[in-house]
């Protein structure tokens, strides 16, 4: 039997055939869903109720995927009685159902479709699906005048309640998605033939994480060695290609004579040996930068799509818990000192002025990918100028503890070719790991001080997630202090 297809499947099928075969008939491959995706579902779904403040007072579709026909019955009544702005619209055309986020009559009884995306930009990937729903809608016997991309104003700064109209953007897609009508009747062609037949022989490459992480990399990828040619950092995708098709998958077997970068070739070198490289004056160099007393310092951050706080705007990274260990001389027992915001309110105030009352006036703040801190830091100066002197201090004091490692003055043939905190504490630290910590990195953070803001935890939860914040980010500071015990001792 010939299958229906949905807007979400037709742009699995754009990205990769196989992807939508599986979809459609390995469904129990999909593994579950993440905390961090369903939360980045939540917000999209929530982007999508503020964007019916822009065009009020609309009719809204309630019926969700589950009840399909209601949603399909419901959408052609509303249009036979005239109504002029539908919410959820579904239709559906030969094979394909869709749902439109916004149909908006013009007086003419032409309709403007506005397709709506919780990204702050026209991105590439949302035109055919705007272009199909159009396709769709048209078939179904609507006159589509004008298609909108309506996304979030990047632009945009929270003061008070916010105001669809200033919090999103519109920008008028209609000549790019007639531009695509006629590749979306040919793909919906070939999605629905390749449906009918055997699993797609696809091979993997760039399409299974552009512009998607595909859900079945766990079934494709499986039997993909260790340390492949895929984990080289910054290995263009036409040389992993050409390795593959020499039948070179595992880096350790790229051939000494294959064109990679220098940086490239010192990883493939301590692949090959399995033994570490050590720049010692480099890492001495490093070393002399630092002055003491030295501030190992690390934030965690929340980025809401939709702002919760006055002067801040979509996506921004809020900090809301720092940790430091300070240490007054190279090899010094560090003392350490912490600050986790209330979840009520803008905890951006409350960090400031531990910040101000904390960090002395001299020495080094040491922090791994400082590019990050340094960036929270001249925000916060930005949102908070009477605050702005210290702040912008101690980001210029800021020295970055990732750069010997990114810089290749200290490789261990453990990092494969990365350099982040998660990779380096075991090979370096191996007493010391994140593994069994409830919360081990920092988008599990995120998610539960959210939880913590959003209300969602009981009073217990809500403690034990507050002690599980402050081990996990005083663990990232601690970790420093012991990496750079190593470099010390690697410099000699
Ligand atoms: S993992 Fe890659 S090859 Fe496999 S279905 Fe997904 S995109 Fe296609």
């Amino acid at each position: 039997m010939a299958k229906r297809i949905s807007k979400s499947q037709f742009m699995m099928g754009l990205q990769c055939p196989k992807r939508l075969w599986l979809y459609n008939y390995r469904k129990e491959l999909i593994p579950p869903v993440a905390p961090g995706t369903q939360r980045l579902f939540d917000e999209g779904k929530a982007v999508d109720e503020l964007s019916r403040g822009y065009f009020k007072d609309g009719k809204l579709v309630a019926f969700d995927f589950r009840q399909l026909q209601h949603a399909l019955k419901h959408t052609a009544w509303l249009i036979e009685n005239g109504a002029k702005l539908i919410y959820e619209g579904a239709f559906c055309s030969g094979d394909v159902l869709i749902r439109c986020d916004i149909l908006k009559k013009n007086p003419d009884n032409s309709w403007d479709l506005i397709e709506v995306k919780s990204s702050t930009s026209v991105k590439e990937e949302h035109l055919p699906d705007a272009a199909l729903q159009r396709y769709v809608l048209e078939a179904a016997g609507l006159k589509i005048k004008k298609t909108w991309l309506m996304h979030i104003n990047k632009e945009f700064i929270k003061r008070g309640p916010i105001d669809p109209k200033k919090f999103f953007k519109r920008e008028n897609i209609t000549e790019q998605t007639t531009a695509l009508l006629p590749a979306i009747k040919e793909n919906l062609e070939k999605f629905l033939e390749l449906l009918a037949g055997e699993t797609p022989e696809i091979g993997i490459g760039r399409h299974c994480s552009e512009p998607h992480t595909c859900d079945f990399r766990g079934h494709c990828w499986k039997n993909v060695p260790d340390y492949s040619i895929y984990d080289v950092p910054r290995l263009p995708w036409e040389k992993k290609n050409l390795l593959k098709a020499m039948g070179i998958v595992r880096f350790a077997d790229v051939p000494d004579t294959f064109d990679l970068s220098t940086a490239q070739k010192l990883y493939l070198q301590v692949e090959k040996t399995g033994r570490p490289a050590v720049d010692k004056p480099a890492l001495k160099a490093f070393l002399g930068t630092l002055q003491y007393p030295l501030w190992h310092i690390d934030f965690e951050t929340l980025m809401p799509g939709i702002p919760l706080f006055d002067a801040s705007r979509p996506y921004q990274q809020i900090p809301f818990q720092v940790s430091i260990h300070v240490q007054d001389a190279p090899g010094a027992e560090p003392r350490h000192l912490d600050y986790l915001a209330s979840p009520a309110g803008d905890p951006r105030p409350g960090l400031i002025a531990f910040l101000a009352r904390n960090i002395g006036t001299e020495g080094s703040l040491l922090a791994y990918n400082s590019a990050f801190e340094a960036a929270r830091l001249r925000e916060m100066a930005a949102d908070f100028p009477d605050s702005a002197p210290p702040l912008n201090n101690f980001a210029d004091r800021l020295v970055d503890l990732m750069a010997p490692f990114k810089e290749q003055a200290y490789v261990l043939p453990e990092f494969r070719g990365h350099y982040s905190i998660k990779v380096l504490l075991p090979a370096m630290i191996p007493d010391m790991t994140y593994a069994g910590l409830p919360i081990g990195n920092g988008a599990d953070a995120q998610l539960a001080f959210a939880a913590m803001v959003a209300g969602k935890l009981n009073p217990d939860q809500a403690a034990k997630a507050r002690r599980d914040l402050l081990v996990y980010c005083g663990q990232d500071t601690l970790a420093m202090v012991k990496i750079l015990a190593k470099l010390y001792a690697a410099a000699g």
